[in-house]
């Protein structure tokens, strides 16, 4: 099969993925093998690719918001010709005390798909069958792809910071995962506040109905009850936290920060505002967010790349180029 193959992880300006054939995985018990129709490009795997994150194998495809066709294995919920999704999450052990306290999401020897395991920029993958989730028909695969994990980890993002209906959230930083949030936000009548750099992304804001849309720069007009940030740097996080009322909470929808700066406590933290990181995900947090997504109908904005252009991909996700979310097709 053709793939993606990351061999030595550098800037993507150096195109570090080769496009290059390699064995079709083959398939092992507890597991699916799928033919991939679309693979979501996140910001993760531009960290990876980067080296921002450890690299953990000598080669790696990258790739972790996989829609795929399932062609062999065993899965009650999903027979071979039926359609899944597959996300950040692949695996847990079950039995760390986090597995038994129902946070997964953190568990002590977990499996990511593209990272620990090859994921998803390739013709086939193999995925653990009970991490993967049946797709509703009415969505097709380019669309579905961005909802795995930037949808996903998004959704989780707002149960972190405690939302509830009616409040008002900042979202700071307005890629793909803040793209789907914010329809999220909307169903539950919540105002939103969005804080981004980049023209394009607050024309996107603007088009997708949020209540104010503001530069880097800009401070919301209102204090806050929750914020998001989705961009990778701390100095956003510390904006975020100076636009929150009391007792506000800042949740970081990143898995990396460039670095996190001195604040004044006293003005920023006290009062009882939080921060929170977002790690991962749980299988609860991947069905719910689906079924949300499936409810009110969510249309990811896409780009399209074929498996050839993936460089070219997570160059538009570094360079924020694209509008919404990237998926590759092989
Ligand atoms: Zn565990
Ligand atoms: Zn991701």
């Amino acid at each position: 099969m053709k793939a993606a193959i990351l061999k030595s992880a550098q800037p993507v300006s150096a195109t570090p993925l080769v496009i290059e054939e390699v064995p079709r995985p083959q398939l092992v018990p507890g597991h699916l093998l799928l033919r991939v129709l679309a693979c979501g490009v996140c910001r993760t795997d531009l960290h990876i690719v980067e080296r921002d994150l450890r690299p953990l194998r000598p080669q790696l495809i990258p790739g972790h918001q996989i829609v795929g066709e399932v062609i062999a294995g065993e899965s009650k919920e999903s027979p071979v010709g039926s359609r899944v999704g597959v996300s950040w999450m692949g695996g847990v052990d079950g039995d760390c005390w986090y597995c038994r306290h129902k946070m997964e999401n953190l568990c002590d020897r977990p499996t990511f798909t593209g990272y620990t395991v090859d994921g998803g920029y390739a013709e086939y993958a193999l995925a653990r069958a009970d991490f993967t989730y049946p797709l509703p028909a009415g969505l097709d695969d380019i669309h579905a792809a961005p909802l795995l994990c930037a949808g996903i980890i998004g959704f989780r993002s707002l149960r972190v910071a405690c939302v509830e209906p009616s409040e008002r959230v900042g979202l700071f930083g307005f890629g793909s995962s803040a793209s789907l949030t914010i329809a999220v936000l909307q169903s539950w009548k919540c105002e939103v506040y969005v804080s981004t750099r980049g023209e394009s992304h607050r024309k996107l804001a603007t088009s997708l109905g949020a209540t104010w849309v503001g530069n880097e720069t800009e401070k919301p007009p209102v204090e806050l009850d929750r914020a998001v940030t989705f961009a990778p740097s701390g100095d956003v996080v510390v904006s975020a936290l100076g636009s929150l009322r009391k007792g506000g909470v800042v949740a970081i929808n990143a898995i990396h920060l460039d670095h996190m700066p001195q604040f004044d406590y006293d003005k920023l933290l006290w009062g009882e505002r939080v921060i929170r990181s977002v790690a991962n995900m749980t299988r609860a947090d991947a069905r719910d967010f689906l079924k949300i997504a499936h409810e009110i109908r969510i249309r990811p904005q896409v780009t399209v790349f074929p498996l050839a252009q993936a460089n070219e991909a997570l160059q538009a996700i570094k360079h924020e180029t694209v509008n919404g979310a990237a998926v590759i097709v092989p």
